[in-house]
């Protein structure tokens, strides 16, 4: 992808706190509050490395380039990309009748306590429909190469457009309906939801890589694959056979590598925005 010299986007920020956000508005301060859902990158289990925010977690903290590492390409890499999520769904929205709020990046190290609760690198980027913020640690770029087998910098984009997929769901109204979800159905069948709403989320940074082709034109070849492999390296089934060593599809949350390439590419194939009903989909594809 060519990127180096082109517009960064501005609505990043960083640091170990990301103060606010509509999550608080109503709870600040009181026990027990239900945060959030998290919406994650791959379905490694996040459980492990994330505690729900109980109440007063709203302490609020300004840029502190200290706790989130020196600028580098990767954070120069993460705010191109995002400016052309800005200007594509801009474009996208503004073809639909509406008018499109973007989202901030907020970079951190090690973790990071936000509107839904708080979060660890570990489980790697993020997005967080409390704050509608997406939430990275750029080292996870290394990670997808070195752990995940997935290199190239499209393949690091295609994460980026994945987490802004889901604030373009936020802003479709999606989320608030996923959390009302999760309140009503057994876990098995949010799962199946969360997997729905994961290969949306595919979907939409297939048909951002669309308009990086036909309206940007700053595809290079071997882009589409990169981002391809990494939906092959991400697919639930593909990892929980590395990492527990058998696969129960029941658990999936994020869908097959099958069903996570599927999306992409159709996305980037149509860059139709109502293409991507993925809730009305077969479960075959
Ligand atoms: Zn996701």
């Amino acid at each position: 992808m060519q990127w180096f010299g082109r517009r960064e986007s501005s609505n990043t920020e960083e640091g170990s706190s990301s103060g606010g956000g509509r999550g608080f508005a109503f709870g600040g301060g009181i026990i027990g509050i239900i945060a959030m859902a998290i919406y994650f990158f791959t379905g490694i289990d996040p459980s492990q490395v994330l505690n729900q925010v109980q109440g007063n977690g709203q302490q609020t903290e300004q840029v502190n380039a200290g706790t989130a590492g020196p600028d580098n390409d990767q954070k120069k890499f993460a705010r191109v990309v995002l400016a052309d999520t800005e200007d594509i769904w801009g474009k996208l929205f503004s073809d639909m009748g509406r008018s499109y709020q973007p989202t901030v990046m907020h970079f951190f190290t090690d973790g990071v306590s936000t509107a839904c609760g708080e979060a660890s690198s570990q489980s790697g980027p993020f997005y967080c429909p409390g704050d509608q913020k997406v939430y990275i640690d750029v080292s996870f770029f290394d990670e997808l190469t070195n752990k995940f087998g997935a290199g190239g910098d499209f393949a690091q984009a295609y994460v980026i457009a994945h987490e802004v997929g889901h604030h373009v769901q936020d802003l479709l109204g999606l989320s608030a309906k996923m959390d009302q979800a999760r309140q009503q159905l057994s876990e098995a069948e949010y799962n199946k939801l969360s997997v729905k709403l994961e290969l949306q989320a595919d979907f939409y940074a297939g048909v951002w890589a669309h308009y990086e082709k036909s309206m940007k034109n700053v595809l290079e070849e071997g882009d589409i694959e990169e981002a391809l492999n990494a939906a092959h390296q991400i697919g639930d089934d593909r990892l929980q056979q590395q990492y527990q060593g058998r696969v129960t599809p029941d658990s999936f949350t994020h869908g097959t590598s099958a069903q996570r390439m599927y999306w992409f590419k159709k996305g980037f194939e149509t860059g139709d925005v109502s293409q991507g009903n993925t809730f009305k989909a077969s479960d075959l594809e």
